[in-house]
C-alpha cells in the first residue's frame, strides 16, 4: 500500500508537526557535522512555501541523568538550521507546557520552531523511547496533521514517530512521510522488492550474528551475495578453511554451513586475504590464500578477492552494500573496502545503494558518493529494512 507523502498534503495554515531526525554530533556546542541537518531541508522548505507552521522534533543522545540535557539540548541545532533556512527558527527550551504551546499559537504562516530534545522525556520513566501513549497524544495534540521524516528512527517505536502518528490517524488527522522518508523507501524498496536484475548485495562486517536476517532475506532476492569482513571467516571454519587467529563466532558455524548449503553458488566469498600477526595498523602484513596460517589474522580482503568481487559485479544492474570488507578504520586494511566502493563508483548502469556507516564513510572518502544512486541515512533502520522487517515508524504513516 502506498504511504501518504508531505506532497499530498495541504498545509497552507496549518500547524505540521514534523519529527526530523537532527540526531547530529555536538560537542562544546559545536556541530561536527550538519548533513542530517541539511537532509531535512526539503520537507521543512515545502512547509515554508506552502504557508504552513512547522514545528520540528527530533532526539539527540541519549539521556540518562539529568545532568546529559546540557550537553544534549538541541539549542546550537536552532543555530545552524536557522543559518541554513536564512530565516529565523524559534527554540523552546522544553519538550511540554505553556511556554511551548504559547510559542506554537504565536507563529505565523511559513514559521519555524524547534522543540527541545524529544529524549528530555526519557528522564522520567522513558516516555519517548517507551512510546508512553499519554505523550505521543499529547504532542498529537499540538498540531494539525503530522510528517515523519526521520528515517534513521523508522525501526523504532518511540512516542515522536509512531506515538505522534497513531494519535493523529485516531483523531481523524493525517500522517504523511516526508522527502527523506519517501526516498528511502523509493530506493530501498525498489531494490529489494522489485530490483532489476542481475542485483548483488555486498554484505560486510564484523558478525554473522549481526547480519543473519539480512544474508537470509537477500539470499532470496539477489543473483548473488557476496560476504566480506570479519564474518567471512566464520564461513572460512564451516567450510574447513583455517582461519589461524581471525574473527570467529563458533557458535555460528553451523548456521554458516546451512547458509552455505541454502545458498550453492549465489554466496560468493573472498579467495585470499591480508593477513597479520597483530590487530595493529603497523603490523607487517602479507596476501595469502586460502587457509591462514596460525598465529595469523586476516584483516581485509586481498586482490584475488576484488577481481573476483568486481567479476561478480560488472554486470549487475541493482547492487546493495552494507559493511566494511575488513577492517577499514585502519589505513594498511581499508583497501578492500576502497577498492568496492570505487567500482561501485563505475556502474552507470546499475541503481547502487549503500548503508551503514562504515560503507557510507568509504565512499565519502572516496569521492564517489556522487556517482551511486542513494546513500541510505539510517544504519539500523535500513539493516532491518534489508531483512525484510516493517519499520513501526514507516508502518504508522497514513495509507494514501
Ligand atoms: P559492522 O558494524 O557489523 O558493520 O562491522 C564493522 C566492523 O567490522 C568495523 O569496525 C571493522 O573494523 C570490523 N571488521 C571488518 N573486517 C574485519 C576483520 N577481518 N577482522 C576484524 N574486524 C573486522
Amino acid at each position: 500500500m502506498a504511504k501518504l507523502i508531505i506532497s499530498d498534503l495541504d498545509v497552507k495554515g496549518k500547524k505540521v508537526l514534523v519529527r526530523v531526525d537532527f540526531n547530529v554530533p555536538i560537542k562544546n556546542g559545536v556541530i561536527g557535522n550538519d548533513n542530517r541537518i541539511v537532509a531535512a531541508l526539503p520537507t521543512i522548505n515545502y512547509i515554508i512555501e506552502h504557508d504552513g507552521k512547522a514545528i520540528l522534533f527530533s532526539h539527540l543522545g541519549r539521556i540518562k541523568k539529568e545532568e546529559d540535557k546540557k550537553e544534549l539540548s538541541l539549542r546550537p541545532v536552532a543555530e545552524r538550521l536557522a543559518e541554513l533556512l536564512n530565516k529565523p527558527v524559534t527554540f523552546v527550551p522544553a519538550t511540554r507546557g505553556a511556554q511551548l504551546e504559547d510559542a506554537i499559537n504565536n507563529m505565523n504562516d511559513g514559521d519555524v520552531l524547534l522543540v527541545e530534545n524529544t529524549r528530555f522525556e526519557d528522564l522520567d520513566g522513558k516516555k519517548e523511547s517507551g512510546n508512553d501513549p499519554e505523550l505521543g497524544k499529547y504532542w498529537a495534540s499540538l498540531g494539525d496533521v503530522f510528517v515523519n521524516d526521520a528515517f534513521g528512527t523508522a525501526h523504532r517505536s518511540h512516542a515522536s514517530n509512531v506515538g505522534i502518528s497513531e494519535a493523529m490517524k485516531a483523531e481523524g488527522k493525517q500522517a504523511a512521510a516526508g522527502y527523506l522518508l519517501e526516498k528511502e523507501i523509493k530506493f530501498l524498496g525498489n531494490a529489494v522488492d522489485s530490483p532489476k536484475h542481475p542485483f548483488v548485495a555486498i554484505l560486510g562486517g564484523a558478525k554473522v550474528s549481526d547480519k543473519i536476517g539480512v544474508i537470509n532475506h537477500l539470499l532470496g532476492k539477489a543473483d548473488k551475495v557476496i560476504v566480506g569482513g570479519g564474518m567471512t571467516y566464520t564461513f572460512y571454519a564451516a567450510k574447513g578453511i583455517k582461519i589461524g587467529n581471525s574473527l570467529v563466532e563458533k557458535d555460528k558455524i553451523e548456521l554458516a554451513k546451512e547458509i552455505m548449503e541454502k545458498a550453492g553458488d549465489k554466496l560468493v566469498l573472498p579467495v585470499d586475504n591480508v593477513c597479520a600477526k597483530e590487530f595493529n595498523n603497523d603490523a607487517p602484513s602479507e596476501v595469502v590464500e586460502g587457509d591462514i596460517p596460525d598465529g595469523y589474522m586476516a584483516l581485509d580482503i586481498g586482490p584475488k578477492s576484488v577481481e573476483l568481487f568486481e567479476d561478480t559485479l560488472k554486470d549487475a544492474k541493482t547492487v546493495v552494500w552494507n559493511g566494511p570488507m575488513g577492517v577499514f578504520e585502519m589505513s594498511n586494511f581499508a583497501k578492500g573496502t576502497l577498492e568496492v566502493g570505487k567500482f561501485l563508483g563505475t556502474l552507470s548502469d546499475a541503481t547502487t545503494i549503500v548503508g551503514g556507516g562504515d560503507s557510507t564513510a568509504a565512499v565519502q572518502q572516496l569521492g564517489v558518493a556522487d556517482k551511486l544512486t542513494h546513500i541510505s541515512t539510517g544504519g539500523g533502520a535500513s539493516l532491518e529494512y534489508l531483512e525484510g522487517k516493517t519499520l513501526p515508524g514507516i508502518a504508522a504513516v497514513s495509507d494514501k
